[in-house]
């Protein structure tokens, strides 16, 4: 994407959301006004609507419009979506103790013997709050089982939302004109309609355009490539690089969603590959498949792609599996015979872990292409990079002439980590970073 068109799409995108959040302040403000009460209980009452509109638009992050997350790549949304409710949350617990201290009769609000619904629906929320948050940042330690932290994360993403709505309704000091509290109730079922839509309305879609899988083989120690058909329409198009949501089995509405990029060419789409290693308790079952097995696919998504035209090349930095995206973006510049010169340095931690490895090799040939293995654990005799990929080996092994070249990192976390400081250090632009996650909670 060229640099104006970038800043141009983020600026306005950033625009939008900080008027949308602001929106709320603005509809208080309008109409006749009840009496001021304090510029300490005004400011807690405006933490508590920019607050509930930020959790709000949270629905609209994840609702998957492609729209919002290709100029910047569903990792950058989504970590863009995790900080923003983390930052909601402060608003919220800001909203609550600002009210506290600027009176502390409000403290009547929690009160059962006051009214015993409405403080049960606060406490509700400001524990189902914390429950968001605390289980987002510590799932994995926590133990939760992915599935089930993303069931409960929705469920109490929208009652939180839902009685926040009926808060200011109740309350009703700024919206007590009908057409504001029209607004208010629109636009609440709107985002909460939204999780609706990726839940029931997506997979619906799904479900009349299944997919089979024609074959299933081992392309790497514990990593499957899955061959897929559509089964009965044209099929998909994607970008190299992009990935879509799978489901196995009878049901597109299936819990047991997971995202995985396209590993096959971007130019030859009428068959597609998912290349999957081996983690968890699904993709472990994943060898069992057979052939004839009926799945469906949400997609494509993402923005870990090639732009359409102007870089010099490109520089792949691959850790594990991450490898999946490159190797379509690669085997689609093969198919287009690409001329540009391009770099891949891949790391895995013993040689059978390296996937596509023959077929990287062979690609050399027809493409411009320069390759740098770093295993961590290497046989014997084993003649290329050793280690993890650090800042010395990419100051070391990097083409020198940098510019017009496009960046892409996919790997484990701590890889990527230091990849992308390093590129940040270096000084390449974000409209030429392209980063893909596979950890997205
Ligand atoms: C954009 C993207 C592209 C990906 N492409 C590939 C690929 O090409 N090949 C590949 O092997 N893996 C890919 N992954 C990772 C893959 O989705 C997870 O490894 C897989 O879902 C793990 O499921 P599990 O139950 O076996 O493992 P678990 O042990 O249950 O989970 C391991 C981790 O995977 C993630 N995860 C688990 N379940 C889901 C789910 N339903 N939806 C989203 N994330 C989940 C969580 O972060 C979790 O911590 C990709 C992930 C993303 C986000």
């Amino acid at each position: 994407m060229n640099p104006r068109r970038f800043w141009l799409q983020l600026v306005t995108w950033v625009g939008v959301y900080i008027a949308l959040i602001l929106a709320p302040l603005v509809v208080a403000g309008l109409g006749t006004l009840p009496p001021a009460r304090g510029f300490w209980i005004e400011f807690g009452v405006g933490l508590g609507f920019v607050g509930l509109a930020m959790l709000g638009l949270q629905f609209v992050l994840t609702a998957r419009f492609r729209q919002i997350a290709e100029p910047f790549g569903t990792d950058a949304l989504l970590q863009f979506h995790r900080q923003a409710g983390i930052v909601s949350y402060w608003f919220i617990l800001g909203h609550v103790i600002v009210l506290l201290l600027a009176d502390f009769d409000n403290l009547t609000f929690f009160d059962p013997r006051v009214n015993a619904p409405r403080s049960v629906a606060l406490v509700t929320v400001l524990i189902l709050m914390t429950l968001l948050v605390v289980l987002t940042l510590k799932r994995e330690r926590a133990g939760l089982v992915y599935e089930w932290w993303r069931l409960t994360h929705g469920i109490f993403a929208l009652l939180v939302v839902f009685i926040g709505m009926a808060h200011i309704l109740m309350v009703g000091y700024y919206v007590a004109p009908l057409w504001k509290q029209a607004i208010w109730v629109v636009l609440t079922l709107a985002a909460m309609g939204l999780l609706v839509y990726v839940r029931l309305v997506k997979p619906l879609q799904a479900l009349k355009h299944p997919y089979t899988l024609v074959d299933i083989r081992r392309e790497a120690e514990r990593t499957w490539t899955l061959d897929v058909k559509p089964a009965g329409h044209e099929g998909l198009r994607f970008k190299a690089g992009q990935f879509a949501w799978i489901t196995f089995g009878g049901s597109p509405f299936s819990l047991e969603q997971h995202p995985f990029s396209f590993s096959s060419s971007a130019a030859r789409n009428e068959r597609l590959q998912f290349t999957v290693k081996e983690l968890g308790d699904f993709t472990s079952e994943i060898q069992r498949l057979a052939p004839g097995q009926r799945l469906y696919l949400e997609g494509p998504y993402g923005a870990f792609t090639l732009g359409e035209a102007g870089s010099d090349g490109a520089l792949f930095v691959a850790g594990g599996i991450g490898i999946t995206p490159i190797m379509s973006i690669l085997r689609t510049l093969r198919d287009q015979q690409d001329s540009r010169s391009h770099t891949l340095i891949y790391g895995a931690r013993r040689l059978e872990e390296l996937a596509f490895h023959d077929e990287i090799e062979q690609m050399k040939a027809a493409l411009n292409l320069q390759v740098i293995y770093v295993l961590d654990e290497p046989s014997e005799g084993w003649v290329g990079e050793q280690g993890y990929v650090t800042r010395e080996l990419l100051e070391r092994v990097c083409p020198t002439s940098l510019a017009d070249v496009e960046y892409f990192v996919c790997g484990p976390e701590p890889m990527m980590d230091l990849v992308e400081t390093t590129f940040r250090q270096w000084g390449v632009p974000l409209r030429t970073l392209h980063a893909e996650r596979f950890n997205i909670a």
